[in-house]
């Protein structure tokens, strides 16, 4: 559970081709990295998967079901943003359990999922405090705990830790390595940060305007990357 294939995945805004063709393969439990520079459609990408945009072309199959009409939340995908899009007027508690609610599942099981997930994060004593009396990476945190919730097969996270101060960015990468490996979820994750990529992937997936440019596992894209623009990013000094 958890797999994902693209299948020459297509994205226009207006005349602006964003995507241009994107075929890819994710293993079920694997941790993908995409990098790329500002504006080559990482973001775009992972809407796509999710659900959030429509794809002008190209099928999007999550354990081999083509989902291009499924809505967003029943694709079993979570996904995590930047800026944490908690609810203000919300306790931490119902900011997590929200999405459970919303589905309809009953009290008891959201109590009991929102125990487990703060517990999983280390916000069990924050759970009736609202998010402007949360940290930076509090409040993030909570954001994965709103996804971990869900228990989605697929999580997508898009340059989660970008609003932390470094020493909150290396703890929180720690924390979400850890949660891969006890979730056993599949992982998708954007990033332009070098080191995150370098120690978060099984697997990344280079980026360039719209186009991928290489895939690999780190030790490969360090080692032999196959165009300058990949060597820059990421490969070994020549
Ligand atoms: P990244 O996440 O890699 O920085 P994005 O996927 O956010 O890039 O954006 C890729 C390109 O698509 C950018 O040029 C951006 O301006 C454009 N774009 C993204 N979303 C929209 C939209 N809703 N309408 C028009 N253009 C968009
Ligand atoms: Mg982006």
């Amino acid at each position: 559970m958890g797999s994902l294939k693209i299948e020459n995945i297509r994205k226009s805004f207006g005349q602006v081709d964003v995507l241009k063709g994107i075929d890819l393969e994710v293993a079920d439990g694997e941790f993908v990295i995409f990098v790329g520079p500002s504006g080559c459609g990482k973001s775009t990408l992972l809407r796509v998967i999710a659900g959030l945009e429509d794809a002008t072309s190209g099928d999007i199959l999550i354990d081999g079901k083509k989902v291009n009409n499924t809505p967003p939340a029943k694709r079993g995908i979570a996904m995590v943003f930047q800026t944490y899009a908690l609810y203000p007027h919300l306790s931490v508690r119902d900011n997590m359990g929200l999405g459970l609610k919303q589905a309809g599942k009953p009290a008891e099981e959201i109590k009991e999922r929102t125990k487990i997930a703060s517990s999983m994060l280390s916000l069990d004593d924050y759970l009736e405090r609202r998010p402007a009396e949360l940290s930076g990476g509090q409040r993030q945190r909570v954001a994965i705990g709103r996804a971990i919730v869900r228990e989605p097969e697929l999580f997508l996270f898009d340059e989660p830790l970008s609003n932390l101060d470094a020493a909150l960015r290396v703890n929180t990468r720690l924390e979400i390595a850890r949660l891969h490996r006890q979730l056993k979820a599949t992982m998708i994750y954007v990033t332009h940060d070098q080191v995150e990529a370098m120690t978060l992937a099984d697997k990344i997936v280079v980026l360039n305007k719209g186009r991928i440019e290489q895939v690999g596992s780190p030790m490969e894209l360090y080692n032999a990357p196959q165009t300058i623009f990949v060597a820059g990013f990421i490969g070994s000094p020549q």
